[in-house]
């Protein structure tokens, strides 16, 4: 029996016990997946107590993502380009630390929306945790370049400084924009939990592929897409399933099969 939990503060929300719970019947194995509402200020305590019970990993969500990065005793190159963690593993006292987050969002769009990366122009917009999170896998297939656009230009411009020894990055503000198409557009802002749209230059949706980090729902950015021409249109619910797969594959050494479970979730 795998002992598995998920963190966060709010945590009821989370699909991730039944996710989970889909995968370990994909694979007949037995796993008990909690939902742990963490205190906002006691995230170690939570997991250290956790980990003593016996557990084999946990998930982490917002906000304890960085804590949790403090807490592994050793990180992945991942988690470490990241400076999050969403996957513990844990081998006796060791706390692995790993982040599955850009990886599900990559095998989302090359095994899922069969688009293929390499040589593609990508425009992200964010530079918070989740863009931190997913550089490093994109910038592994080898994308022509990735501009970073942000409402506050410092951090698009810091994350280009961070990450461009992996590639050809450049960062600035959404204002810089061109009025120009690009190959795909990633929101990776936290603008669509507010139902709001990045102020940005329309032309770059033209013929591109859109991409929203948020799931659940059609968001402005989606809809934006859409008015503006895009070829094609997704949302989050794809990454959110295969980070998922990927961490359960850390814990388990077992590959689920994500299509069954994002088809029966959109359902
Ligand atoms: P952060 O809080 O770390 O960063 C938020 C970012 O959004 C910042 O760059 C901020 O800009 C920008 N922003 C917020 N509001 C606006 C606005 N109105 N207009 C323009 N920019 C705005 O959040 P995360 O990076 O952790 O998360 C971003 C999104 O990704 C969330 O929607 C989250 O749900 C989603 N996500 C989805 C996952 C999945 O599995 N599908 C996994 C992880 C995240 P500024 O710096 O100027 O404040």
């Amino acid at each position: 029996m795998y002992k598995l939990a998920v963190f966060g503060n709010p945590i009821e929300h989370s699909l991730s016990p039944d996710i989970h719970a889909q995968f370990a019947h994909q694979l007949g194995l037995k796993v008990d997946y909690d939902k742990i509402l963490a205190p906002i200020d006691e995230f170690s305590k939570s997991a250290q107590q956790f980990a003593d019970e016996g557990a084999n990993g946990f998930n982490i969500t917002v906000p304890f993502k960085l804590d949790a990065f403090n807490f592994a005793t050793e990180l992945t190159l991942n988690a470490k380009t990241a400076g999050a963690v969403n996957t513990i593993k844990i081998i006796n006292d060791q706390y692995i630390g790993e982040n599955t987050d850009g990886i599900g969002l990559v095998n989302d769009l090359i095994n899922n929306l069969k688009i293929d990366l390499k040589d593609k122009v990508i425009l992200i917009l964010g530079a918070g945790g989740a863009t931190q999170g997913i550089l490093l896998p994109l910038l592994n297939q080898k994308p022509k370049r990735i501009m970073i656009a942000n409402r506050t230009a410092s951090k698009a411009e810091k994350l280009q400084r961070d990450f461009s020894a992996y590639g050809n990055t450049c960062g600035f503000g959404l204002d810089k924009i061109k009025d120009e198409p690009v190959d795909i557009i990633i929101n990776a802002t936290s603008a669509s939990l507010d139902g709001k749209m990045p102020n940005i230059a329309n032309g770059c949706a033209n013929g591109a592929i859109c991409y929203d980090l948020m799931y659940g729902k059609q968001t402005p950015f989606m809809n934006w897409a859409k008015d503006n021409n895009a070829s094609i249109i997704a949302d989050g619910l794809g990454m959110l399933v295969e980070q998922a797969a990927c961490s359960f594959e850390f814990w388990t050494g077992s590959k689920p099969d994500t299509q069954a479970v994002i088809e029966k979730l959109r359902r």
